[in-house]
């Protein structure tokens, strides 16, 4: 039997409607675009989703066809030009290949909005089956999508078959890919199936996602126990879906892809909606004031190890500057000592660079990007610390590395303390999900009182580990979980909150 040839590519960004900045080219040739054998290159061993399919189809010895590869971290609108980017390279690639392949795999995201489309993954499926369907080709289309993804009724009617992660922190982000290409190989060879999607009001925010408690556990528990049960089911995607897009699509979803009846999988996903709003007090959890927290630490026995102060307003893996000093500022004023900060600021950064380890410096950091995220800090201390900001994963199944694989990248970077704080200052927002981040820079955290973590979930299988405690703490910023105060527009009918 001949060898099967499939076409790859890869598009991949979470797209926060409401930050002002828009992500073009540049921030993604940041984050990464491959094109053509650099698909490959670039990826195999990385420890990414595309790793893992690569690594499946040598296990099946496919022939691979790598059409192009791109990647931003989370942020504002994407531009058409990068759009365009892709649709050229993909579709020429396609167009030369299409007569011989017998598949395509793409390594999505699922969240994307650009200038020009509310769906982007959507259209483009759309746009793969009607040109395969003129040529009168019959190929199944298979995506490994996010957790996060607000999968459209288009992007189940025009492909054959998505298969996302299962687990938030996303540590299973390399295996999925391996089950869709296992999937992909079943399809393949001839596997008849539909798939169907179940839209849902709830818009839950990212701190209400975690697979390990419920709403979510309980759904995917279900969904994993009717996946066993029924042999004709090739896989249910629970969607926890990502809550700062203001698109019709936005929010919780549920879609399986099935060889049986119709009837019978619509029935699962809504069993599995009943599930949902049977465990949904967990759904829309609410910020403590730093006051409040700080209040409790003083006055409850404590373990050894930091105590973690998360700031999902401004969490970066959700697409903020990660220069947000809502939570940092207090903190300062209040007298606490032993404190570790991150701080996105490539100015402040390069700042620290025209000098050297151990001078003085008297600078304006963080909240330079947006007025959403707090004001600027004056900070007097020392510079302990200058690098080049390249790291590689402690933890190579890290959240961080269903991004960008496992060596990363945070550009320029300095660390500077004083007698309150050490901070961190990086040049590219780096989400806080592998201890190697801070480590690679001579930071202990371990060894701090407070950690302040940008983030809602992801930080949880790096951090939780090593601290005596965990509070999510009020702040401001645009991946606040208090969704009502974002200006929403197109979510008419949905549920923003648990109140
Ligand atoms: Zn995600």
């Amino acid at each position: 039997m001949k060898n099967k040839t499939v076409l790859m590519a890869g598009l991949f960004h979470e797209t926060h409607t409401f930050i002002h900045h828009k992500t073009g080219l540049k921030e993604f040739r940041e984050g990464g675009i491959s094109i053509g054998p650099d698909v490959i290159s670039n990826n195999i061993g990385n420890g990414s989703p595309a790793d893992g399919f690569l690594d499946y189809a040598d296990t099946q010895k496919w022939s691979i066809i790598p059409a192009i590869q791109m990647m931003a971290n989370p942020s504002g609108i994407v531009m058409q030009e990068v759009i365009e980017v892709f649709y050229k390279h993909f579709f020429e690639s396609f167009e030369q290949h299409c007569a011989d392949i017998d598949g395509i795999f793409l390594v999505l995201h699922g969240a994307m909005v650009s200038e020009g489309s509310d769906d982007v993954e959507g259209d483009l499926f759309r746009e793969i089956h009607s040109r395969l369907t003129a040529k009168g080709i019959d190929i199944p289309v298979v995506a490994v999508i996010d957790f996060h993804a607000n999968v459209s009724k288009d992007m189940t009617n025009f492909s054959t078959c998505l298969y996302s992660y299962r687990m938030n922190p996303h540590t299973d982000a390399r295996k999925a890919a391996v089950e869709a290409a296992a999937l992909f190989g079943i399809l393949m060879r001839g596997q008849k199936s539909t798939q169907h999607h179940l839209g849902t009001p709830y818009v839950i925010p990212p701190t209400g996602l975690a697979t390990a408690s419920d709403p979510m556990k309980a759904v995917l528990a279900r969904a994993r126990a009717i996946e066993l049960q029924d042999p004709d089911m090739l896989c249910i995607n629970v969607m926890g879906g990502y809550s700062y897009a203001d698109i019709v699509d936005c929010g919780f979803s549920l879609n399986c892809c099935t060889s049986g009846a119709a009837s019978v999988a619509q029935g699962y996903l809504d069993e599995l909606l009943l599930v949902f709003e049977a465990n949904m007090s967990g759904a829309y959890p609410k910020e403590a004031a730093l006051e409040m927290v700080l209040k409790r630490i003083d006055t409850e026995p404590r373990g050894p190890g930091p105590i973690l102060l998360v700031e999902p307003a401004d969490n970066i893996g959700g697409g903020t500057p990660g220069d947000g000093t809502g939570l940092l500022s207090p903190l300062l004023d209040s007298g606490r000592k032993n404190i570790i900060a991150i701080l996105n600021d490539p100015k402040a950064a390069s700042q620290c660079h025209t000098l050297k380890v151990d001078d003085q410096v008297s600078l304006l950091i963080g909240a330079k990007l947006d007025n959403h995220h707090g004001a600027p800090i004056k900070f007097d201390g020392t510079i302990c610390h200058l690098s080049n900001g390249q790291f590689d994963l402690e933890n190579e199944n890290s959240h961080l590395a269903s991004m960008v694989g496992t060596h990363i990248d945070m550009g320029l970077c300095a660390v500077l303390r004083n007698e309150q704080v050490t901070i961190l200052l990086t040049s590219r927002k780096t989400p806080p999900m592998d201890l190697g981040q801070l480590h690679s820079q001579g930071i202990r955290p371990e060894d701090a009182d407070y950690v302040i973590v940008k983030a809602a979930v992801s930080h949880k299988d790096a951090y939780d580990p090593i601290a005596a405690g965990s509070y999510n703490v009020e702040s401001v910023g645009l991946c606040t979980s208090n969704l009502k105060a974002l200006p929403y527009q197109n979510l008419v009918g949905k549920q923003l909150s648990g109140d």
